[in-house]
């Protein structure tokens, strides 16, 4: 799995290996959709892992490369199989799901390639991307002003990441769709904007032309970051540079995924490097799942019951989340939900359950730390 990771050599340029591995997040939209055939042709491209988890609609037809049969079907199902027509030995790992609801490894890659229109989608993207050492190019549209953009981000040294370029009011925009972070003007209207097919295919255009130079190592990381904005109604063409932002509200670390260690989803939290050795120990250690949170408990709205359930957030089911007293809806209360839990304060019986009753799969990784040591583990089946 280690020859799986990207690097990123001294110089801050990309080593440049014979197979690539590319994984496309909003694969089957208004730029995903023009975008795959193009990767598709790439001769040297030997996987790509297609993540979205919508299904087409009838509006889809005249934004998106698709045909009429295909209305109803999952989109990545819809794709994969044009790019099996296109090249029958490309391996076409198609995931039907939202980024945050996949292992983070799925998105080890040589390439990740973002086609979305939500802001929070992006922000889970950059932050996935740096901790893999992942080269990440994002895309956007807007229909209303005829507007394409394109940045590449390269996670390593002083290199710029998506939110060094935010300020207050990107982070109240947060939870808005909104597909062109130059445009505050169609920010403020927080719609997704109806963008002809044809501006899907120049944003498409312009973010595989990126991709190319990313995967032949040839992309000058002086333009990491950079917005290349093209504006088809008048014909101009922007390049505007991020700086790296000492204030960045996302850590910058890189995870030393080389060094990563393989444990299979049956072992249990015992069994995991730092954590066998201090938990219940002077100091305790703690875990993270890489773009995972945990729940320690769920509580009725209604009736005001708990359960404590330790589990990954995006394991639990809506039928967990009936109250078996009053048939309420339990949710997880703030306090309740964290992105690390501690040794300490996990119950015994937990840690000895396996990692898929956690809800941990393969290709999660994970970091244990404390006590001086930190660990990456890679989730294997079995
Ligand atoms: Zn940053
Ligand atoms: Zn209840």
């Amino acid at each position: 799995m280690n020859s799986e990771s990207p690097s990123i050599g001294a110089n801050g340029r990309l080593a440049s290996r014979p197979s690539k591995r590319v994984a496309v997040v909003g694969a089957g939209g208004v730029i995903g959709s023009h975008l795959l055939p193009h990767l598709a042709r790439m001769k040297d491209v030997e996987q790509a892992v297609l993540i979205d988890g919508d299904s087409y609609e009838p509006s889809n037809l005249y934004s998106q490369d698709i045909t009429l049969p295909d209305i109803g079907e999952r989109k990545v199902a819809v794709q994969a199989r044009r790019m099996r027509r296109v090249n029958p030995s490309l391996r076409v790992v198609a995931l039907p799901h939202r980024a945050e609801e996949i292992p983070a490894g799925l998105l080890r890659a040589d390439a990740v390639l973002a086609c979305l229109d939500s802001r929070s989608a992006r922000q889970y993207v950059n932050e996935i991307a740096w901790r893999l050492g992942a080269p990440w190019i994002d895309a956007g549209v807007d229909g209303d002003n005829l507007l394409a953009r394109i940045n590449v981000y390269l996670p390593s040294g002083e290199n710029p990441c998506l939110e060094c370029g935010w300020g207050n009011r990107d982070y109240e925009l947060i939870e808005q769709k909104y597909p062109c972070s130059s445009l505050e003007g169609a920010a403020s209207n927080g719609f997704p904007t109806n963008a002809p097919s044809h501006l899907g295919a120049l944003a498409a255009s312009l973010q595989i032309a990126e991709c190319r130079k990313v995967l032949d190592g040839v992309f000058d990381p002086a333009s990491a970051a950079e917005e290349l904005l093209v504006d088809a109604r008048h014909n101009r063409l922007f390049r505007t540079s991020t700086r790296r932002n000492p204030d960045c509200l996302m850590d910058h670390s890189v995870w030393a995924l080389d060094k990563a260690i393989g444990v299979p989803e049956s072992a249990s939290l015992f069994e995991l490097p730092a954590f066998r050795i201090s938990a219940r120990g002077n100091a305790d250690s703690v875990l993270q799942v890489l773009g995972s949170r945990f729940v320690r408990r769920l509580t009725c709205a209604a009736c005001g019951e708990t359960q404590e359930v330790w589990r990954l957030q995006r394991s639990i089911a809506a039928a967990d989340r009936n109250c078996c007293t009053c048939g309420g809806a339990r949710v997880a209360a703030g306090f309740d939900v964290a992105d690390r839990l501690s040794s300490g304060e996990i119950p015994d019986s937990v840690l000895r359950r396996p990692l898929r009753e956690i809800g941990v799969r393969p290709q999660d990784i994970l970091r244990v730390f404390g006590n001086g040591a930190e660990h990456f583990v890679e989730v294997i089946a079995g």
